[in-house]
Protein backbone atom coordinates (compact mmCIF):
# COMPACT_ATOMS: atom_id res chain seq x y z
CA UNK A 1 0.00 0.00 0.00
CA UNK A 2 1.43 3.28 -1.00
CA UNK A 3 -0.68 5.82 0.17
CA UNK A 4 -2.35 6.46 3.20
CA UNK A 5 -5.97 4.56 3.91
CA UNK A 6 -8.61 6.81 3.58
CA UNK A 7 -11.13 5.94 5.87
CA UNK A 8 -14.17 7.12 8.62
CA UNK A 9 -13.12 5.85 11.51
CA UNK A 10 -9.35 4.39 13.13
CA UNK A 11 -9.80 1.92 16.69
CA UNK A 12 -6.72 1.99 18.70
CA UNK A 13 -6.59 -0.91 20.37
CA UNK A 14 -7.94 -4.38 19.81
CA UNK A 15 -8.96 -4.89 23.32
CA UNK A 16 -12.44 -5.80 24.25
CA UNK A 17 -14.06 -2.62 24.13
CA UNK A 18 -11.75 -1.71 20.96
CA UNK A 19 -13.40 -4.45 19.72
CA UNK A 20 -17.23 -3.79 20.91
CA UNK A 21 -16.62 -0.72 19.27
CA UNK A 22 -16.73 -2.30 15.76
CA UNK A 23 -19.99 -3.28 16.70
CA UNK A 24 -21.46 -0.03 17.44
CA UNK A 25 -19.68 1.53 14.99
CA UNK A 26 -21.03 -0.87 12.42
CA UNK A 27 -24.41 -0.70 13.64
CA UNK A 28 -24.38 2.96 12.40
CA UNK A 29 -22.64 1.75 8.95
CA UNK A 30 -19.17 3.44 9.66
CA UNK A 31 -16.59 0.80 8.86
CA UNK A 32 -13.12 0.99 10.70
CA UNK A 33 -9.85 0.09 10.84
CA UNK A 34 -8.76 -1.09 14.05
CA UNK A 35 -4.60 -1.33 15.62
CA UNK A 36 -2.96 -3.00 18.19
CA UNK A 37 0.80 -3.00 19.05
CA UNK A 38 -0.07 -6.74 20.28
CA UNK A 39 0.08 -9.80 17.54
CA UNK A 40 -3.73 -10.63 18.25
CA UNK A 41 -6.79 -8.91 19.41
CA UNK A 42 -7.97 -9.56 23.24
CA UNK A 43 -6.52 -6.96 25.39
CA UNK A 44 -5.88 -7.69 28.77
CA UNK A 45 -8.10 -10.19 29.01
CA UNK A 46 -5.65 -12.40 26.16
CA UNK A 47 -2.68 -10.97 27.88
CA UNK A 48 -2.87 -11.27 31.26
CA UNK A 49 -5.97 -13.56 32.05
CA UNK A 50 -6.96 -15.61 28.91
CA UNK A 51 -8.15 -18.75 31.25
CA UNK A 52 -9.55 -16.75 34.26
CA UNK A 53 -13.62 -16.92 34.53
CA UNK A 54 -15.40 -13.44 34.29
CA UNK A 55 -18.25 -13.61 35.91
CA UNK A 56 -20.04 -9.78 35.56
CA UNK A 57 -20.52 -9.45 31.91
CA UNK A 58 -24.66 -8.73 31.79
CA UNK A 59 -26.25 -11.79 30.75
CA UNK A 60 -23.56 -14.29 30.19
CA UNK A 61 -22.88 -15.75 33.60
CA UNK A 62 -19.33 -16.96 33.61
CA UNK A 63 -16.87 -16.60 30.40
CA UNK A 64 -13.09 -16.78 30.23
CA UNK A 65 -10.88 -13.91 29.00
CA UNK A 66 -10.38 -16.39 25.81
CA UNK A 67 -13.94 -17.00 25.52
CA UNK A 68 -15.14 -12.88 25.86
CA UNK A 69 -12.26 -12.00 23.21
CA UNK A 70 -13.55 -15.19 21.13
CA UNK A 71 -17.16 -14.34 21.24
CA UNK A 72 -16.99 -10.19 20.48
CA UNK A 73 -14.35 -11.14 16.88
CA UNK A 74 -17.62 -13.40 16.22
CA UNK A 75 -20.16 -10.87 17.39
CA UNK A 76 -17.95 -8.21 14.98
CA UNK A 77 -17.73 -10.42 12.26
CA UNK A 78 -20.24 -9.08 9.92
CA UNK A 79 -18.87 -5.38 10.12
CA UNK A 80 -15.95 -6.54 8.16
CA UNK A 81 -13.18 -4.36 10.32
CA UNK A 82 -9.40 -4.59 8.91
CA UNK A 83 -7.38 -5.56 11.56
CA UNK A 84 -3.50 -3.88 11.40
CA UNK A 85 -1.93 -6.23 14.40
CA UNK A 86 1.64 -5.78 15.61
CA UNK A 87 2.03 -2.28 15.17
CA UNK A 88 1.66 0.06 17.68
CA UNK A 89 0.10 4.10 16.80
CA UNK A 90 2.64 6.40 16.82
CA UNK A 91 1.74 9.66 14.88
CA UNK A 92 -1.93 11.22 15.70
CA UNK A 93 -2.09 14.95 14.15
CA UNK A 94 -5.16 17.22 12.93
CA UNK A 95 -5.20 17.79 9.45
CA UNK A 96 -5.98 21.12 7.80
CA UNK A 97 -9.17 19.50 6.43
CA UNK A 98 -10.22 18.54 9.86
CA UNK A 99 -9.61 14.59 9.22
CA UNK A 100 -6.68 12.88 11.51
CA UNK A 101 -3.14 11.72 9.90
CA UNK A 102 -2.40 8.31 12.29
CA UNK A 103 0.73 6.31 11.55
CA UNK A 104 1.98 2.86 12.99
CA UNK A 105 5.23 1.77 14.18
CA UNK A 106 5.33 -0.17 10.80
CA UNK A 107 4.03 2.68 8.77
CA UNK A 108 0.93 1.84 7.72
CA UNK A 109 -0.41 5.65 7.81
CA UNK A 110 -4.58 6.27 7.51
CA UNK A 111 -6.53 9.54 7.17
CA UNK A 112 -9.64 9.34 8.87
CA UNK A 113 -12.06 11.41 10.07
CA UNK A 114 -12.92 9.86 13.50
CA UNK A 115 -10.60 8.26 16.30
CA UNK A 116 -11.33 5.68 19.17
CA UNK A 117 -9.01 5.63 21.61
CA UNK A 118 -9.44 2.02 23.74
CA UNK A 119 -5.79 1.71 24.40
CA UNK A 120 -6.82 0.13 27.82
CA UNK A 121 -4.05 0.62 30.45
CA UNK A 122 -1.54 1.28 27.28
CA UNK A 123 0.08 -1.18 24.62
CA UNK A 124 1.68 -4.03 26.16
CA UNK A 125 5.83 -3.66 25.77
CA UNK A 126 8.45 -6.35 26.84
CA UNK A 127 10.16 -6.06 29.92
CA UNK A 128 13.73 -5.23 29.57
CA UNK A 129 16.59 -6.49 31.04
CA UNK A 130 18.36 -3.81 33.53
CA UNK A 131 21.77 -4.04 32.58
CA UNK A 132 24.31 -0.74 31.86
CA UNK A 133 25.60 -0.62 28.62
CA UNK A 134 23.36 -3.43 26.84
CA UNK A 135 20.81 -1.91 25.39
CA UNK A 136 23.05 -0.90 22.80
CA UNK A 137 22.93 -4.56 21.49
CA UNK A 138 18.91 -4.50 21.21
CA UNK A 139 18.22 -6.40 17.78
CA UNK A 140 21.73 -7.29 17.15
CA UNK A 141 22.56 -9.75 20.02
CA UNK A 142 19.71 -9.15 22.08
CA UNK A 143 16.00 -9.67 21.57
CA UNK A 144 13.03 -9.63 23.82
CA UNK A 145 10.60 -11.03 20.63
CA UNK A 146 11.40 -13.73 17.99
CA UNK A 147 10.49 -12.79 14.67
CA UNK A 148 12.65 -15.10 12.34
CA UNK A 149 13.55 -18.27 14.56
CA UNK A 150 15.92 -19.52 11.62
CA UNK A 151 17.95 -16.49 12.11
CA UNK A 152 19.45 -18.05 15.28
CA UNK A 153 20.11 -21.87 13.94
CA UNK A 154 23.42 -23.01 14.84
CA UNK A 155 24.11 -20.32 17.21
CA UNK A 156 25.28 -20.35 20.81
CA UNK A 157 22.42 -18.61 22.84
CA UNK A 158 21.60 -17.71 26.20
CA UNK A 159 17.80 -17.71 27.43
CA UNK A 160 16.25 -15.64 30.32
CA UNK A 161 13.42 -16.46 32.18
CA UNK A 162 11.08 -18.35 33.72
CA UNK A 163 7.53 -18.51 31.83
CA UNK A 164 5.77 -20.04 28.92
CA UNK A 165 7.57 -18.12 26.19
CA UNK A 166 11.31 -18.83 27.73
CA UNK A 167 10.47 -22.55 27.76
CA UNK A 168 8.75 -22.92 24.70
CA UNK A 169 11.75 -20.94 22.56
CA UNK A 170 14.13 -23.20 24.84
CA UNK A 171 12.48 -26.18 23.44
CA UNK A 172 12.01 -24.60 20.00
CA UNK A 173 16.19 -23.79 19.91
CA UNK A 174 17.45 -27.41 21.57
CA UNK A 175 15.48 -30.28 19.69
CA UNK A 176 16.12 -31.16 16.46
CA UNK A 177 14.34 -29.12 14.02
CA UNK A 178 15.93 -25.94 11.13
CA UNK A 179 16.00 -23.53 14.17
CA UNK A 180 18.40 -26.14 16.19
CA UNK A 181 21.01 -23.90 17.88
CA UNK A 182 24.44 -24.93 18.61
CA UNK A 183 23.91 -24.71 22.04
CA UNK A 184 21.33 -23.23 24.92
CA UNK A 185 21.85 -22.19 28.05
CA UNK A 186 18.38 -21.32 30.12
CA UNK A 187 18.92 -18.84 32.54
CA UNK A 188 16.68 -18.20 35.83
CA UNK A 189 16.83 -16.19 38.80
CA UNK A 190 14.83 -19.30 40.96
CA UNK A 191 14.72 -22.94 40.42
CA UNK A 192 10.55 -22.66 40.09
CA UNK A 193 8.95 -21.87 36.69
CA UNK A 194 6.08 -19.81 35.71
CA UNK A 195 5.33 -22.51 32.28
CA UNK A 196 3.38 -25.41 31.25
CA UNK A 197 4.66 -28.12 33.69
CA UNK A 198 5.09 -30.46 30.69
CA UNK A 199 7.89 -27.80 29.26
CA UNK A 200 9.62 -27.50 32.87
CA UNK A 201 10.13 -31.92 32.44
CA UNK A 202 11.17 -31.40 29.32
CA UNK A 203 13.70 -28.73 29.93
CA UNK A 204 14.80 -31.05 32.69
CA UNK A 205 14.92 -34.19 30.69
CA UNK A 206 17.22 -32.32 27.93
CA UNK A 207 19.46 -31.05 30.84
CA UNK A 208 19.96 -34.44 32.26
CA UNK A 209 20.61 -35.43 28.68
CA UNK A 210 23.49 -32.66 28.07
CA UNK A 211 21.35 -31.24 25.39
CA UNK A 212 21.44 -28.27 27.18
CA UNK A 213 22.03 -26.63 30.77
CA UNK A 214 20.08 -24.33 33.11
CA UNK A 215 21.72 -22.13 35.70
CA UNK A 216 19.84 -20.85 38.37
CA UNK A 217 21.49 -16.67 38.26
CA UNK A 218 20.71 -13.41 36.53
CA UNK A 219 22.61 -11.53 34.30
CA UNK A 220 24.29 -8.64 36.13
CA UNK A 221 27.28 -7.75 33.00
CA UNK A 222 28.39 -8.40 30.02
CA UNK A 223 31.99 -8.97 27.90
CA UNK A 224 32.70 -7.12 24.59
CA UNK A 225 34.93 -6.62 21.66
CA UNK A 226 35.12 -5.04 18.82
CA UNK A 227 31.88 -3.80 19.66
CA UNK A 228 30.25 -7.38 19.99
CA UNK A 229 28.43 -9.19 22.86
CA UNK A 230 31.00 -11.89 23.70
CA UNK A 231 29.81 -13.09 27.45
CA UNK A 232 27.27 -12.94 29.83
CA UNK A 233 28.29 -12.34 33.71
CA UNK A 234 25.56 -14.63 35.44
CA UNK A 235 25.54 -14.01 39.07
CA UNK A 236 24.04 -16.74 40.92
CA UNK A 237 22.52 -17.73 44.17
CA UNK A 238 25.65 -18.96 45.69
CA UNK A 239 26.45 -14.84 44.82
CA UNK A 240 29.23 -16.18 42.14
CA UNK A 241 29.69 -14.60 39.29
CA UNK A 242 30.17 -16.93 36.34
CA UNK A 243 31.31 -16.20 32.81
CA UNK A 244 29.18 -17.38 30.01
CA UNK A 245 30.30 -17.49 26.23
CA UNK A 246 27.70 -16.70 24.24
CA UNK A 247 26.43 -15.29 20.40
CA UNK A 248 23.10 -13.96 21.08
CA UNK A 249 21.24 -13.56 24.52
CA UNK A 250 16.91 -13.58 24.73
CA UNK A 251 15.41 -12.00 27.23
CA UNK A 252 11.63 -13.41 28.17
CA UNK A 253 10.07 -11.02 31.02
CA UNK A 254 6.65 -10.91 29.93
CA UNK A 255 5.18 -8.27 28.87
CA UNK A 256 3.83 -4.74 30.53
CA UNK A 257 1.74 -1.90 28.87
CA UNK A 258 3.16 1.63 28.49
CA UNK A 259 0.71 4.36 27.38
CA UNK A 260 3.38 5.23 25.18
CA UNK A 261 2.81 7.14 22.62
CA UNK A 262 -0.83 8.29 23.69
CA UNK A 263 0.35 10.79 26.06
CA UNK A 264 2.47 12.89 23.02
CA UNK A 265 -0.69 13.63 20.83
CA UNK A 266 -2.07 16.67 22.68
CA UNK A 267 -5.19 14.98 24.69
CA UNK A 268 -6.10 16.37 27.96
CA UNK A 269 -4.83 13.88 30.69
CA UNK A 270 -5.76 13.14 34.36
CA UNK A 271 -2.73 11.22 35.94
CA UNK A 272 -2.55 9.34 32.63
CA UNK A 273 -5.76 9.17 31.59
CA UNK A 274 -7.59 10.96 28.66
CA UNK A 275 -10.40 13.17 30.11
CA UNK A 276 -13.47 12.50 28.17
CA UNK A 277 -17.28 13.87 28.73
CA UNK A 278 -19.88 11.19 29.49
CA UNK A 279 -22.28 12.05 26.55
CA UNK A 280 -20.31 11.09 23.56
CA UNK A 281 -16.93 10.11 25.73
CA UNK A 282 -14.86 12.58 23.32
CA UNK A 283 -11.91 13.92 24.69
CA UNK A 284 -10.56 17.53 24.62
CA UNK A 285 -10.24 17.22 20.22
CA UNK A 286 -13.34 17.08 18.77
CA UNK A 287 -13.47 14.16 16.40
CA UNK A 288 -11.36 11.75 19.10
CA UNK A 289 -13.22 9.55 21.54
CA UNK A 290 -11.73 7.85 24.11
CA UNK A 291 -13.49 4.20 25.30
CA UNK A 292 -12.79 1.46 27.96
CA UNK A 293 -9.84 2.05 30.64
CA UNK A 294 -8.18 4.66 29.04
CA UNK A 295 -10.07 7.07 29.96
CA UNK A 296 -11.48 9.14 33.13
CA UNK A 297 -14.78 10.92 34.31
CA UNK A 298 -16.35 11.37 37.19
CA UNK A 299 -17.35 7.90 38.43
CA UNK A 300 -15.39 5.93 36.09
CA UNK A 301 -14.99 2.64 36.94
CA UNK A 302 -12.56 0.14 34.94
CA UNK A 303 -14.84 -2.39 34.11
CA UNK A 304 -15.50 -4.69 30.56
CA UNK A 305 -19.11 -3.45 31.24
CA UNK A 306 -18.91 0.37 31.75
CA UNK A 307 -16.33 0.43 28.11
CA UNK A 308 -19.31 -1.28 26.00
CA UNK A 309 -21.90 1.39 27.46
CA UNK A 310 -19.08 4.77 26.11
CA UNK A 311 -18.45 2.51 23.01
CA UNK A 312 -22.29 2.78 22.05
CA UNK A 313 -22.77 6.36 23.31
CA UNK A 314 -18.87 7.17 21.47
CA UNK A 315 -20.21 5.75 18.39
CA UNK A 316 -23.89 8.19 18.30
CA UNK A 317 -21.41 11.14 18.89
CA UNK A 318 -18.93 10.12 16.51
CA UNK A 319 -21.73 9.79 13.38
CA UNK A 320 -22.09 13.77 12.64
CA UNK A 321 -18.76 13.91 11.72
CA UNK A 322 -19.10 11.28 8.94
CA UNK A 323 -22.64 11.57 8.20
CA UNK A 324 -23.60 15.26 8.36
CA UNK A 325 -26.68 15.21 6.80
CA UNK A 326 -28.22 12.50 8.42
CA UNK A 327 -30.27 12.06 11.44
CA UNK A 328 -29.35 9.22 13.38
CA UNK A 329 -32.18 7.43 15.24
CA UNK A 330 -31.82 4.39 17.54
CA UNK A 331 -33.24 1.39 16.52
CA UNK A 332 -33.58 -1.83 18.24
CA UNK A 333 -31.29 -5.21 16.90
CA UNK A 334 -34.58 -7.06 17.81
CA UNK A 335 -36.57 -5.42 15.46
CA UNK A 336 -34.93 -3.26 12.78
CA UNK A 337 -34.99 -4.27 8.91
CA UNK A 338 -32.30 -2.15 8.15
CA UNK A 339 -30.41 -2.89 11.09
CA UNK A 340 -31.33 -6.52 10.43
CA UNK A 341 -29.47 -6.14 6.89
CA UNK A 342 -26.36 -4.58 8.40
CA UNK A 343 -25.84 -7.49 10.16
CA UNK A 344 -26.40 -10.22 7.45
CA UNK A 345 -29.69 -12.07 9.45
CA UNK A 346 -32.23 -10.73 6.79
P1 LIG B 1 -7.25 -3.30 27.20
O1 LIG B 1 -7.88 -4.62 27.46
O2 LIG B 1 -6.17 -2.84 28.09
O3 LIG B 1 -6.75 -3.27 25.69
C1 LIG B 1 -6.08 -2.15 25.19
C2 LIG B 1 -5.31 -2.55 23.96
O4 LIG B 1 -4.79 -1.37 23.34
C3 LIG B 1 -4.10 -3.42 24.28
O5 LIG B 1 -4.17 -4.63 23.55
C4 LIG B 1 -2.88 -2.56 23.87
O6 LIG B 1 -1.85 -3.33 23.31
C5 LIG B 1 -3.52 -1.62 22.84
N1 LIG B 1 -2.81 -0.34 22.70
C6 LIG B 1 -2.57 0.60 23.65
N2 LIG B 1 -1.91 1.65 23.13
C7 LIG B 1 -1.73 1.38 21.81
C8 LIG B 1 -1.11 2.06 20.75
N3 LIG B 1 -0.53 3.27 20.89
N4 LIG B 1 -1.07 1.44 19.53
C9 LIG B 1 -1.63 0.22 19.35
N5 LIG B 1 -2.24 -0.46 20.33
C10 LIG B 1 -2.29 0.11 21.56
N6 LIG B 1 -13.01 -6.32 34.14
C11 LIG B 1 -14.30 -6.71 34.32
O7 LIG B 1 -15.23 -6.00 33.92
N7 LIG B 1 -14.59 -7.88 34.96
C12 LIG B 1 -13.62 -8.73 35.41
O8 LIG B 1 -13.92 -9.79 35.99
C13 LIG B 1 -12.25 -8.35 35.21
N8 LIG B 1 -11.22 -9.15 35.64
C14 LIG B 1 -9.93 -8.75 35.45
C15 LIG B 1 -8.88 -9.58 35.88
C16 LIG B 1 -7.56 -9.20 35.71
C17 LIG B 1 -6.47 -10.13 36.19
C18 LIG B 1 -7.28 -7.96 35.07
C19 LIG B 1 -5.87 -7.52 34.87
C20 LIG B 1 -8.30 -7.13 34.65
C21 LIG B 1 -9.64 -7.50 34.83
N9 LIG B 1 -10.69 -6.69 34.40
C22 LIG B 1 -11.99 -7.10 34.57
C23 LIG B 1 -10.44 -5.40 33.75
C24 LIG B 1 -10.64 -5.52 32.24
O9 LIG B 1 -9.75 -6.50 31.72
C25 LIG B 1 -10.39 -4.17 31.59
O10 LIG B 1 -11.34 -3.26 32.08
C26 LIG B 1 -10.53 -4.29 30.08
O11 LIG B 1 -9.57 -5.17 29.52
C27 LIG B 1 -10.37 -2.91 29.42
O12 LIG B 1 -10.53 -3.08 28.06
P2 LIG B 1 -9.92 -2.04 27.04
O13 LIG B 1 -10.33 -2.55 25.70
O14 LIG B 1 -10.32 -0.67 27.45
O15 LIG B 1 -8.34 -2.10 27.24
Amino acid sequence: HDGPIETDAVIVGAGPVGLFQVFELGLLEIKAHIIDSLAYPGGQCIELYPDKPIYDIPAVPVCTGKELTDNLLKQIEPFGATFHLGQEVTVVAKREDGRFDVETSKGTRFVTKTIFIAGGVGSFQPRTLKVDGIERFDGTQLFYRVRNPAQFAGKNLVIVGGGDSALDWTLNFVQEGPNKAESVILVHRRDGFKAAPASVAKMKELCDAYEMQFMVGQVTGFEEADGRMTSLKVTGGDGVTRVVPMDVLMVFFGLSPKLGPIAEWGLALERKQIVVDTEKFETSIPGIFAVGDVNTYPGKKKLILSGFHEAALAAFGASPYIFPEKRVLLQYTTTSPKLHKVLGVE
